[in-house]
């Protein structure tokens, strides 16, 4: 696994008000981050450290395992974290080449990323024309045309209308199939559930949950199994079971979704009649959705 960024005990006070709390978490190549979180807990402040636009008041970050500057580190990193802002008598295509002018960057992937964010027909529109989610979609366009190894996105749906919302998350999960990674800021729990597969959730700046998007709204829990050897054979029969959904594996952990409540006696009884012993076992129960739902819902 190769890490993109690592935070580690990154800390942000405005006077008296605590923005980001000793926040720790990692970034690994290929997957989608969501910070994941209530207005004012400390996503923005967040993005802004590690873009370089924000002081960190103590803690550390480090972009590709610290092997280049910060600096050089963001060349490779595309970012959108204010409203788009291009001239508004200019076509999105004339848009884009300034900016190329601008980032130093060749011009010659300004069709193709107008195609991915799916204005390439409009390109010869001015931008004054354009609808927020034409201009949101611009931006990301802009964002992607030095091929970054990561993009990252502050609330991209904010303020877009229902068919807004649906295109950038599909642009999103698009981007993201090809191999980019991404890490983007939200408060609203289901953009993270469609788009991301990891979730940092964040409240008052403390972070209350980090890992996989699906463990943390697997509503009747999950177990996590190793055996010493003969993991194969252990996936096999887990699958069998009525009672078991997803089954996937994180380091030398087999994290199994349940799809109905049962108990960690029963799954291990089971196994063991199949011919597997079980080096670990334990059941957990994410009840951290309805808490997160409870945090969302009200601000
Ligand atoms: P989010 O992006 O999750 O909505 P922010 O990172 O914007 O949260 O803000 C976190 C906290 O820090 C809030 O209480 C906010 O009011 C405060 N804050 C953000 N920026 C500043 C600033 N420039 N000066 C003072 N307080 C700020
Ligand atoms: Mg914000």
């Amino acid at each position: 696994m190769e890490t993109i960024l690592s935070l580690k005990n990154l800390d942000k006070k405005y006077g008296a008000v605590h923005a980001v709390n000793n926040l720790s978490f990692d970034i690994q190549k290929g997957n989608v981050y969501g910070i994941l979180g209530p207005n004012g807990s400390g996503k923005s402040t967040t993005l802004g450290i590690i873009l370089n636009v924000v002081n960190r008041t103590s803690g550390e970050f480090s972009w590709f395992n610290g092997n280049l500057s910060t600096h050089e580190a963001l060349k490779k990193v595309g970012a959108i974290i204010e409203r788009p802002n291009f001239y508004p008598y200019m076509t999105a295509s004339q848009n884009l080449n300034l900016i190329c002018t601008i980032k130093g960057v060749s011009p010659e992937k300004i069709d193709e990323k107008l195609k991915t964010v799916n204005l390439y027909e409009r390109r010869n529109s001015k931008f004054k024309t354009f609808s927020l989610g034409m201009k949101q979609r611009l931006a990301i366009a802009s964002a992607l045309l030095n091929d970054p190894e990561i993009l990252i996105l502050d609330e991209p749906t904010n303020g877009l209308d229902p068919q807004g919302i649906h295109e950038i998350r599909q642009i999103i999960q698009h981007i993201a199939s090809t191999g980019t990674t991404i890490l983007l800021a939200s408060h609203l729990l289901d953009e993270v559930e469609k788009v991301c597969s990891h979730v940092v959730v964040i409240r008052k700046g403390i972070k209350l949950y980090s890992g996989r998007v699906d463990e943390m709204t697997a509503s009747n829990g999950l177990f996590e199994l190793k055996v010493d050897s003969g993991e194969p054979k252990l996936l096999e029969v887990l699958e069998k079971h009525p009672a078991i959904g997803k089954v996937i594996k994180e380091h030398e952990t087999i994290i199994a979704t349940l799809s109905t409540n049962i108990s960690s006696t029963e799954i291990n009884s089971f196994l063991f009649e199949n011919g597997i012993t079980l080096s670990h076992l334990v059941k957990r129960k994410p009840s951290l959705e309805q808490q997160f739902l409870d945090l969302t819902n009200n601000n």
